[in-house]
């Protein structure tokens, strides 16, 4: 009985690999080239880390993760975001005082018990940064210039980045206090989901996608004109330095985000195709998070890409690089000599298969075609008597053959190989 894989955890095939071996190597080019260094962090971690940082009304952290008891008796849960861990191994490592300015990136997966659609799994990869250390306008630019950049490389069609304060700690409070009054007065308009956390987690209210629930909120109260001067100056500097540096950037004031321990700015980056899916990323300030999490005061900007997402934007189809040779044994006694070949061939940066012996000219060739070698090399009992081998150009589609010794150097090789190119169109 085939025992199927679990809903939300999906396989990623050879044929995808490739595609996101490609998005992944850009995005980790662009951070590199902004000074991020990559830190590996566990999967799992003590449940409290997450319920402490991401903020234990979040829904990540009410509804979505997995935790569960260890033998220990001790709750661990999978890792549902990057930025909680990252910053408890900062501090850890002690890197709070040797290196109180950090920028690091992960990539890796995480884990949310989410309903599974399209876009949306329980399993799904993240390539995220943090930068730690700074509260400076500058940073913010910085990262959303990062971010832009991220999405130029991997060539993400029609990307769009929305920003938002969220305020700080001096006026979130009043604001989140002038918000639950709205909604109170609004009570019996709002869905369940509204009516239920709007104590907890007022902010919610903005990005609910229920439309009564939209249409309801249209004239609520909006973070960004109950900013404090020095948010507001922030911001304003934020929003004049991105500009500078050619960051487009949108405003969208019902930009909240999910997670409790944003502050000031707040960002989302979507792109085109990808339905109600639509965020490719998202980040912002945390300058609480570090002190929250048991360190210093000390400030932090960071963000993450889902992989799988941008994968579903990218219009990129390149096909994956095939093989270039096939070794093809034609005879038992040739099987060794074909297997010592390759491992020649490999080591001279060739890709190579080896066929199996038993099988026939035909069935090597078939099997050459479709996994698209451009060379096969046939090694029959004559060749290996004569210690030589017949080369065929398949890429060229000419019957014009070549042959080498079977002592021959990788590059002596290389020359005749290439020289069977002489037929080709
Ligand atoms: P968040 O940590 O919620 O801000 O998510 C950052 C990015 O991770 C999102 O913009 C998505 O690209 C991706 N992401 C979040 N949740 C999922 C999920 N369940 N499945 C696939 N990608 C996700």
């Amino acid at each position: 009985m085939k025992v199927p894989g679990i809903k939300g955890f999906r396989d990623v095939l050879p044929e995808e690999a490739a595609l996101r071996r490609r998005l992944i190597e850009r995005s980790r080019g662009v951070l590199e080239s902004y000074g991020f260094a990559e830190i590996e962090i566990p999967l799992m971690e003590r449940g409290e880390l997450f319920a402490r940082s991401v903020g234990s009304t979040s829904d990540i952290v009410e509804k979505e993760m997995y935790a569960f008891e260890d033998r220990d008796g001790a709750l661990i849960a999978l890792r549902p975001e990057g930025t909680a861990s990252v910053v408890r191994a900062y501090l850890e490592a002690g890197l709070s005082r040797a290196m109180p300015i950090a920028r690091l990136y992960y990539l890796g997966p995480m884990f949310r018990r989410e309903r599974p659609q399209k876009g949306r799994f329980r399993q799904f990869t993240q390539i995220g940064a943090e930068f730690l250390g700074r509260d400076d306008p500058e940073a913010d630019a910085e990262t959303l210039c990062l971010v832009a950049d991220i999405c130029e490389a991997v060539e993400l069609p029609g990307y769009r980045i929305e920003v938002n304060s969220l305020g700080d700690s001096e006026c979130r409070p009043a604001y989140r206090k002038a918000l639950v009054e709205f909604g109170r007065a609004k009570f019996d308009e709002l869905c369940d989901d509204c009516k239920a956390r709007l104590e907890r987690n007022p902010l919610r209210l903005l990005d609910c996608k229920n439309e009564q629930c939209a249409e309801v909120t249209a004239d609520a109260p909006m973070m960004i004109d109950h900013l404090c001067a020095p948010c507001k100056t922030h911001h304003g500097r934020v929003l004049e330095l991105a500009s500078g540096l050619g960051v487009e950037l949108e405003h969208n004031p019902r930009m909240v985000r999910g997670l409790d321990y944003y502050c000031r700015t707040a960002f989302e980056v979507s792109a085109e195709g990808l339905g109600a899916q639509g965020a490719v990323g998202g980040g912002g300030r945390y300058d609480g998070l570090v002190a929250e999490l048991g360190g210093p005061e000390q400030a932090g900007i960071g963000f993450a890409f889902g992989v799988e997402r941008m994968q579903l934007a990218s219009t990129d189809d390149e096909p994956a690089p095939g093989l270039d040779i096939l070794v093809a044994p034609l005879a038992e006694e040739a099987a060794g000599v074909a297997l010592s070949l390759a491992r020649r061939l490999r080591r001279a940066d060739w890709k190579v298969e080896v066929g199996a012996s038993d099988k026939k000219l035909k069935a090597q060739l078939k099997r050459a075609d479709k996994i698209g070698v451009r060379y096969a090399v046939l090694l029959g009992p004559d060749e290996v008597a004569a210690g030589r081998a017949t080369v065929r150009n398949l890429a060229a589609r000419s019957d014009h053959a070549g042959c080498f010794a079977l002592d021959a150097t990788a590059e002596e090789i290389g020359r005749e190989l290439e020289g069977t190119n002489q037929g080709e169109a």
